[in-house]
């Protein structure tokens, strides 16, 4: 039985995972290494929760209580009394393996570990665990609260008791869990991704400007948003993660990511997060940047 669920990273994906867990009445321990990301993220929860009560959605006292289920913190101490704790850090595999070598001293026995990875194996992550059958990837999507899909991944021995769990847990936060197979990047951003990618070879080639990428894309194709305006959503260090371990995982050029992503990503243009990436951020309205 979960009812207390850590949170590992307070980005875009670690505060979604926190405010829907809350909402729904779990206690979360949110954690990151930076007290200003941890700051940044409970005021944008209170920000989306004040959103919902503008909209009739939620009440003020309904606010007041998933608020008061989030405790902060910068050590993983915090985590001692969780029945699940839910990896959102940064898209680096290194960066993951040292998060759950320095977690497990401080986990419960039976503790599950998730991880929302977009794109690396949950196998060998599992691997550098001392639990890889209480080990699985929940793979939420951005924007957590809004969208309904958690993709569900097995590593080699994540054991069904596991799974059912974490897959009821999603049930409860009112998501919808698609299972899907430990291959890099597992369904929808093996999906996806090549596509964002495509336009960025688009941009880069000249065949036509952010705008007519976008605008294309969306009157063409029917898609909600453009795939660079998404690119941006999603982060474009995210993105080219994803793409290297595509590339590197399948061993096809057709991944090669686009040297313009990677030239975005060594500028520290990540994005919407960053305030710019192929779009600028920093006005009243979104501008194309080329
Ligand atoms: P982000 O850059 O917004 O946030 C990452 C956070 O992790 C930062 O606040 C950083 O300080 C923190 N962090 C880094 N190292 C840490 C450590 N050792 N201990 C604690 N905190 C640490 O990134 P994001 O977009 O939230 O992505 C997080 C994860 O979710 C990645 O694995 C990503 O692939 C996955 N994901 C992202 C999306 C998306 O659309 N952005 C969608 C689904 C899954």
């Amino acid at each position: 039985m979960i009812s207390r669920i850590g949170v590992i990273g307070a980005g875009q994906m670690g505060s979604g995972i926190a405010q829907v867990c809350a909402r729904a009445g779990y206690e979360v321990r949110l954690n990151d290494m930076s007290a200003e990301a941890l700051d940044r993220s409970l005021a944008g929860i209170a920000g989306n929760f004040d959103r919902a009560i503008g909209k009739g959605k939620l009440t003020e006292a309904e606010r007041d209580q998933a608020m008061s289920h989030i405790q902060t913190g910068t050590d993983y101490a915090m985590f001692a009394e969780c029945d699940l704790v839910i990896e959102a850090a940064t898209e680096k595999e290194a960066i993951k393996r040292e998060i759950f070598k320095r977690l497990i001293p401080s986990l419960k026995a039976d503790a599950i570990i998730a991880t929302n990875t977009s794109s690396i194996s949950i196998t060998r992550l599992a691997a550098s665990t001392d639990r890889p059958g209480s080990f699985i990837g929940m793979h939420f999507m951005n924007p957590v609260p809004v969208m309904a899909l958690v993709e569900l991944i097995r590593g080699i021995a994540t054991d069904e008791k596991t799974f059912a769990s974490v897959r009821e847990l999603a049930v409860t936060l009112g998501k919808q869990p698609v299972a899907a197979e430990d291959f890099p990047a597992f369904i929808v951003n093996r999906v996806l991704l090549p596509m964002i990618n495509e336009a960025v070879y688009t941009l880069y080639e000249g065949v036509g400007s952010v705008e007519a990428i976008d605008t294309a894309m969306k009157l063409g194709a029917n898609h909600p948003m453009g795939p660079l305006e998404l690119a941006d959503f999603i982060g474009l260090d995210t993105c080219l993660a994803i793409m290297q371990v595509l590339y590197e995982g399948l061993a096809d050029s057709k991944y090669r990511p686009c040297p313009l992503l990677v030239k975005y990503v060594e500028a520290g243009w990540l994005g919407k997060k960053a305030g710019r990436g192929f779009y600028d951020y920093r006005g009243d309205v979104p501008v194309p940047t080329r």
